[in-house]
């Protein structure tokens, strides 16, 4: 157990089944990922109690659907004070359970109450429209309206990078619409989930609308192939996510999926891009779908820009994600740092140079810029995942666009450029679900449409856009004769 008693989690985590906290067994440790002790125990799901979930669920379809807005927006903003008045306890929670930097962490919070808070106001504008349908001859007596009802039972799996955050962008769009939902946290990271599901357990929403079930990978294939589920939404990686879609049948399917995600820097103040690209590419120790991975600088800016880069790069601190000033923290496990080690290794065999960075102590990797690194290198073409920006120039405009759309992702690219004919040139050319004119691709606020295209996913997060799949649309045409 860590030393610092503020840093502390519970010793035991029951998981919330049909509202209600159960604690049947403690299956699954969770490690300090910094520390890698055990930080505390959670209860696992089996596939009976999965099964029992989904059919509370469909139980609670109905009378989920029938509270009023008012109700929907009570319980969000029930979850939007509870979760104020814990601030320092979530956050503390996420730097031990993913071993996010302590400031990273309070900024995940602040971001899962925004969203919380954001699905409160969306819960009273769910609206529909009249509409004439007279546009026909024959239809000259009929008048037609829609309104929008909620989709039923949803199936949402959610990784370990942003626990709290990523859990909310699923969980706060069902409540506004009234959809009950069976949760499945990443089992490297449960205790934010579980903690929005004690938070949950305080209201008095119908029983059955939400369950909280961490699973074993056998249980995990219900959250995909029950044909009782209306929809599911997925955040996670593309591998894992193309999978489920292709054994998800009939149900409609949300994939927030991977990237390497490029910054250009076309013309800018240095010092501004070079702050933002630092955010961009290490916070979060990288570990961010939308982390600038790839940044191509024109080539006039390209010397003052590296030295730059490198000058502040190099004074970041790594190591305890629980010190105020560490900005990189540990690699979520120990398999994935000697994956990223390995790639910056290739890089180097085949010839990058390290600018800075590029040493690991325990699952810390510093924050690395490479330079010199051929396309085909993992540390390019895949999703790195980690503190590391490969850096290069180019001459042209075009040629920067160009490669920012050569990947075999598109989830958001971010352009450094005052200019508003490049800007729109930008918007209109790449393949991307978000254009971040003046900042990194790693910017996102929560209400923006948020997704990407090619390998990178299907369909949009951001609450307005989750709640238009959480709900379908109904029509009542009325003839008057
Ligand atoms: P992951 O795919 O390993 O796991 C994601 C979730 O899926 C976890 O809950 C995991 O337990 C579950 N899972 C794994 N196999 C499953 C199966 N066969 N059936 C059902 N569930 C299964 O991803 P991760 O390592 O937790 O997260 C990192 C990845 O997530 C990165 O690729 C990152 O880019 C991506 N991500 C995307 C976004 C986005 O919004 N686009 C946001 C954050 C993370």
């Amino acid at each position: 157990m860590p030393a610092d008693t503020a840093f502390s989690l519970k010793e035991t985590y029951p998981y919330y089944l049909a509202n209600e906290a159960r604690q049947p067994n403690t299956d699954l440790d969770v490690t300090d990922k910094y520390t890698g002790e055990v930080a505390t125990r959670v209860a696992m799901a089996d596939e009976a109690a999965i099964d029992e979930a989904i059919a509370h669920a469909v139980t609670a379809a109905e009378p989920m659907a029938a509270l009023k807005s008012y109700q929907r927006r009570e319980v969000l903003d029930h979850c939007v004070a509870r979760f104020t008045e814990r601030f320092d306890e979530l956050a503390a929670a996420l730097t031990v359970e993913a071993g996010k930097p302590i400031n990273d962490s309070r900024g995940e919070v602040t971001r899962l109450i925004e969203t919380f808070r954001i699905a409160a106001g969306e819960a009273e504008r769910i609206y529909g429209e009249v509409m004439p349908l007279d546009n026909a001859a024959r239809a000259a007596n009929y008048q037609g309206m829609w309104k929008r009802v909620p989709i039923g039972p949803c199936s949402f799996i959610s990784p370990f990078n942003f626990p709290l955050n990523l859990a909310a962008h699923k969980v706060a769009p069902a409540l506004a619409v009234g959809c009950p939902f069976v949760l499945k946290p990443a089992s490297l990271t449960p205790i934010g989930a579980l903690i929005i599901g004690e938070v949950l357990a305080e209201t008095d929403l119908p029983k059955g609308a939400f369950s909280i079930l961490p699973a074993h990978r056998e249980g995990a294939a219900l959250f995909t192939e029950d044909p009782r589920f209306k929809l599911i939404s997925f955040t996670g990686s593309p591998g894992v996510g193309w999978d489920l879609k292709a054994k998800a049948g009939k149900k409609p399917i949300i994939l927030e999926l991977g990237g390497n995600a490029a910054v250009i820097v076309e013309d800018w103040d240095i010092t501004d891009a070079v702050d933002r690209i630092i955010f961009g590419a290490f916070y979060q120790s990288g570990q961010s779908c939308i982390s600038a991975q790839r940044c191509l600088i024109r080539d006039e800016l390209y010397d003052e820009t590296k030295a730059a880069l490198v000058k502040k790069v190099s004074q970041l601190k790594s190591g305890d994600p629980r010190k105020e000033d560490t900005f990189v923290g540990p690699i979520i496990s120990k398999k994935e740092a000697d994956r990223i080690e390995s790639w910056i290794e290739q890089a180097k065999e085949k010839g990058a140079t390290v600018l800075t960075g590029g040493k690991r102590e325990g699952n810390v990797i510093e924050a690395t810029i490479l330079e010199n690194v051929p396309a085909d290198c993992d540390i390019v073409s895949e999703e790195a995942f980690g503190p590391v920006l490969v850096i290069d120039k180019y001459k042209d405009y075009d040629e920067a666009l160009a490669r920012t759309n050569d990947s075999q992702f598109g989830l958001q690219a971010g352009i450094f450029t005052r200019d508003l004919y490049k800007a729109h040139k930008a918007w209109d050319t790449l393949d991307v679900g978000g254009v971040i004119i003046g900042d990194v691709p790693s910017w996102r606020v929560d209400h923006m449409p948020y997704g990407g295209v090619k390998e990178s996913g299907l369909g949009r997060e951001g609450i307005r856009f989750a709640i238009e799949d959480m709900t379908e649309i109904r029509l009542m045409a009325i003839r008057t004769p």
